[in-house]
């Protein structure tokens, strides 16, 4: 029986973040996950999942020693956001940045972040571990794996994404609610250069992103369909798929091929009731997931990581796992989630509506904020993450 003061389970992006955040301040700390390879390389020149992180996110990865083991991004330095007749565009220079965020594949972070930890003496990673039964005892909880392992935690982390199985074995009810749209990610070869530009075209009812990769004519692209386009869209042949996908994003990089497979999976908004119970807390997917729309999933997830870390070290003289430091977690990233997810929904319902009078609307409403620089900066300022009730760790400079 292995005795840990947390035990985070689920090594993605946010559990490895909130452990680097933990790590040499005297805690036993296991990360168990039910992969046996924590971050596969890809198999073609780029990981089909990519993410646009924000500053926020950056910081957060500085700050826990992570961002000098990335070995690739691609920061972007402007962002266009279109629809047939309506069109806004932002730039890093007006916001005073060096860039508006970075572009990054998941194997890049998760292997940057396994280099983080590796150093560390207090942590243990747990491979091939699944875990089948939480019971909670004297303050803490007995965790068992489905090889029959056992081990005992103060502190329980569940960060094993969308379909946690930590939510389920602690009782935590979800509220979910489908998107209606599936996403189809893939990487893209394109005619002409992305000029560090990330770009998404809303056409009505799909939404259509092309993600700057490192090399200048690379993107990632992610088109959220109703469910049944996706179908289509998977069902169709390369070259008449390119030839759609080079046509719906109007041409404007040109004529564009698929160098990867491509991959669709549902979207769904999920929201947990509750984030914590005593000696237990959810983080990143496993508390909520959002539509891809604004790239601002994993961004959340990883700010959920560095407050609740934030929370734990400034209340040492708590134990461990104490239920008022938890709700305080609870309080501060559900009240950040709840809002961006509202955002989300407003967006959708504004950009996924063809009811002319609400298309003329919000075309004249994106020309009208593209020369609107006030508007733009408070907008970016948010969506980077340089602006909000954020942790710490996502305040320090560069
Ligand atoms: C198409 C698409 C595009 C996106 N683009 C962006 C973007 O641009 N920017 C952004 O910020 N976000 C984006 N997101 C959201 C982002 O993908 C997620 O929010 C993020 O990956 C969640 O990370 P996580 O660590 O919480 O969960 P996960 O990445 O799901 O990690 C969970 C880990 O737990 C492990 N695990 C699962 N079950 C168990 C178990 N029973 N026992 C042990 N281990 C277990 C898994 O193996 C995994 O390693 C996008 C999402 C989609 C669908």
């Amino acid at each position: 029986m292995q005795i840990v003061d947390l035990a985070v389970i689920g090594a993605g992006a946010v559990g490895m973040t909130f452990a680097a955040a933990m790590r040499d301040k005297g805690f036993k700390i296991a990360i168990l996950d039910d992969k046996a390879n924590l971050c596969p390389p890809p198999q073609t020149a780029f990981d089909s999942r990519v993410f646009a992180l924000t500053r926020a996110s950056e910081r957060i990865f500085e700050s826990v020693g992570a961002w000098e083991f990335f070995e690739r991004n691609s920061p972007f330095q402007s962002m266009e956001v279109w629809e047939n007749d309506g069109h806004i565009q932002f730039f890093c220079d007006e916001l005073g940045e060096p860039n508006l965020g970075y572009i990054t594949e998941l194997w890049v972070i998760l292997r940057a972040l396994a280099q983080t930890l590796q150093t560390s003496s207090d942590i243990k990673f747990f491979t091939n571990s699944k875990i089948a039964a939480l019971k909670f005892q004297q303050n803490q909880y007995l965790i068992t794996l489905d090889n029959g392992e056992e081990l005992t935690a103060n502190l329980v982390i569940g960060a094993d994404g969308a379909n946690s199985k930590v939510r389920e074995l602690a009782g935590i009810s979800l509220n979910s609610k489908e998107y209606h749209h599936h996403a189809l990610v893939a990487t893209v070869q394109t005619e002409l250069p992305h000029q560090m530009t990330a770009r998404q075209r809303f056409l009505g009812s799909s939404i259509l992103a092309f993600l700057p990769l490192s090399e200048s004519n690379s993107c990632s692209i992610v088109w959220s369909v109703p469910p049944t386009q996706a179908e289509e869209l998977l069902n169709l042949s390369i070259e008449e798929f390119n030839q759609l996908l080079s046509t719906s994003f109007a041409h404007k990089l040109g004529e564009v091929s698929l160098i990867s497979e491509r991959f669709s999976f549902p979207l769904i908004k999920r929201h947990s009731m509750h984030y914590v119970k005593p000696h237990l807390a959810l983080m990143g997917d496993a508390a909520h997931t959002i539509h891809p729309l604004a790239g601002q999933g994993m961004n959340l997830g990883l700010l959920d990581a560095a407050s609740l870390a934030e929370l734990l070290l400034q209340n040492r003289n708590r134990p461990l796992g104490d239920f008022q430091t938890l709700r305080r977690y609870e309080r501060w990233r559900k009240t950040e989630t709840s809002t961006m997810m509202t955002a989300m929904d407003g967006f959708r319902y504004l950009f996924g509506n063809d009811f002319l009078p609400l298309k003329t609307v919000r075309n004249w409403g994106l020309n009208l904020s593209n020369q609107n620089a006030f508007f733009k900066r408070v907008v970016m300022s948010h969506a980077m993450g340089l602006t909000g009730n954020l942790p710490i760790l996502s305040r320090l400079s560069y």
